[in-house]
C-alpha cells in the first residue's frame, strides 16, 4: 500500500514539473522557431546604412511567454540584448488573451482556449484565469516591470513626447531602445466601453478589434468574416481616437476593415500582415484596403512568417514590401515581424541587417529604406499618441 502511495506521489510530482516547468518552455521553443538558412553576406554599404537606422517593428508576442526581455533567451525571437545586437530599436509588445485550440488541432469545433492553460502553467495570478481584461492588465504590468528593470536603457512609448525623446536620443547616438504596448483582440474589453480607459491607464496604446475569434466589436478574418463593425465597435474606435490610441486592423475580417475605415478620422495600422498581391489568403490584406489604409496616413506592417509572405526567406518579405510600396506608396510601409507570435521566421531580432541588405539588393534608396525600416512607423506613432 505504501509503495502505491509513493508511486502516485512520484507521478504527481513529475506531472507538476512537466506542467509548470517543461510545458511552458517547450511550447515556447517549439512555437517560435528560426528557419535555418544561408544568407548572402551583407554588403559594406548595407552595414554602413544599417548602423544609421532607427528600426521599428509593429508586432511581437513576447509578453505571452515566460521570458524576461532583459535577458537573452535561448529560444524565441526578441529580447533587449538581441535588439541591441541587431540594431533593432523599437518594438510593439502585444497582448494575447484568447486563442482557440482549433488553430492547433485544425478541428473547427475545438474552441476551448489555449491561453487559459498556458497562463496557468506560467503561474499567472488567479485573477487572469477567468477574466480576459485581467490577462491584459497582467501582461501590461509585466511590460512596465521589464522596462523599469532596464534602468533607463529602454523607454516605454505612451505619448508623442516619448517618441520625440526616443528619436532625439537615437539621433544623438545614444542606443536607447523603445517599446509600446498593444492588444491583439478587444475581447479584453469584456464588452465594456469603460475598459478602454482602464487599458489606456495601464499604458496600452494600440489595439486590434479582433484576433482569431469574432468579438463584441466585429468579425475576425479567421472566424465569421461576414460580420462587420458593430455599434459597440464604433463607440470603441471613437473613444480610442479621443484617447490617442492606435487602431490596428490586423486579423480583422474584410467587412470589419471596410466599416472601420469608413469611420476613422486618424491614421490606422495593420500591425502584422501579408498582402494578397504576393500571398493570397483570408488573413492577408487586399490592394483596395492597402490604398484605403494609406489614405488615412497609416502604415501596413509587413510580417515575416510563411502564411504572410508565402515564403520562408528574406526575399519573400522583400516581395511583400515591394507590392505594398507599389500599391500604398513608400510612406505607408513598415515592419510587423510577428516575432514570438507562434510562427517561424527567417531571422530573429539580431538579424535585421538581412532585411536592410535585401532591400538594398532590391534597388531601394537609403531614404526609402529608412522609411520602411522605421521612419514611417515613428511618424504614425508621433501623430496618433497623446501629447502627454
Ligand atoms: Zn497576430
Amino acid at each position: 500500500m505504501r509503495y502505491v502511495l509513493y508511486a502516485l506521489l512520484g507521478i504527481l510530482i513529475l506531472g507538476l514539473v512537466f506542467f509548470f516547468v517543461i510545458f511552458p518552455r517547450q511550447f515556447d521553443a517549439n512555437a517560435n522557431g528560426v528557419i535555418e538558412q544561408d544568407f548572402p553576406e551583407p554588403s559594406a554599404e548595407a552595414r554602413a546604412l544599417h548602423a544609421q537606422l532607427t528600426i521599428v517593428d509593429l508586432h511581437c508576442d513576447l509578453l505571452l511567454w515566460k521570458r524576461n526581455p532583459n535577458e537573452r533567451a535561448d529560444r524565441g525571437h526578441v529580447d533587449f540584448p538581441r535588439m541591441r545586437a541587431g540594431n533593432h530599436a523599437a518594438q510593439a509588445f502585444t497582448i494575447v488573451s484568447k486563442v482557440p485550440a482549433s488553430l492547433i488541432t485544425g478541428k473547427p469545433s475545438w474552441r476551448w482556449d489555449i491561453i487559459t492553460i498556458l497562463g496557468v502553467s506560467e503561474l499567472w495570478p488567479p485573477r487572469t484565469w477567468t477574466s480576459l481584461r485581467e490577462r491584459a492588465l497582467y501582461q501590461a504590468g509585466k511590460m512596465h516591470d521589464f522596462v523599469a528593470q532596464a534602468a533607463d536603457s529602454v523607454i516605454l512609448l505612451k505619448a508623442s513626447g516619448d517618441v520625440d525623446e526616443f528619436i532625439a536620443a537615437r539621433t544623438a547616438g545614444i542606443p536607447l531602445l523603445a517599446g509600446w504596448i498593444g492588444v491583439e483582440g478587444m475581447q479584453v474589453l469584456e464588452g465594456d466601453l469603460g475598459n478602454v480607459d482602464v487599458l489606456f491607464d495601464a499604458g496600452i496604446r494600440m489595439m486590434a478589434p479582433t484576433h482569431f475569434l469574432n468579438t463584441e466589436l466585429g468579425g475576425s478574418a479567421h472566424d465569421d468574416p461576414s460580420v462587420g463593425l458593430t455599434e459597440f465597435g464604433r463607440q470603441v474606435i471613437a473613444r480610442m481616437e479621443e484617447k490617442g490610441m492606435l487602431l490596428d486592423l490586423a486579423h480583422a475580417s474584410p467587412r470589419l476593415i471596410d466599416d472601420a475605415l469608413s469611420v476613422v478620422t486618424r491614421p490606422v495600422v495593420v500591425s502584422h500582415t501579408g498582402v494578397k498581391g504576393t500571398c493570397d489568403n483570408e488573413r492577408n490584406v487586399s490592394d483596395a484596403h492597402l490604398q484605403r489604409i494609406a489614405a488615412t496616413g497609416g502604415v501596413i506592417g509587413v510580417a515575416f512568417f510563411k502564411t504572410a509572405t508565402c515564403g520562408t526567406d528574406v526575399d519573400a518579405i522583400v516581395r511583400a514590401i515591394d507590392h505594398t510600396v507599389s500599391v500604398a506608396g513608400i510612406d505607408h510601409v513598415a515592419l510587423g515581424s510577428d516575432f514570438d507570435g507562434a510562427v517561424s521566421v527567417p531571422f530573429d531580432a539580431s538579424g535585421m541587417i538581412y532585411l536592410t541588405d535585401g532591400l538594398l539588393r532590391a534597388g531601394y534608396s537609403h531614404d526609402d529604406i529608412k522609411k520602411i525600416m522605421g521612419g514611417n512607423a515613428l511618424r504614425v506613432l508621433r501623430e496618433v499618441l497623446p501629447q502627454q
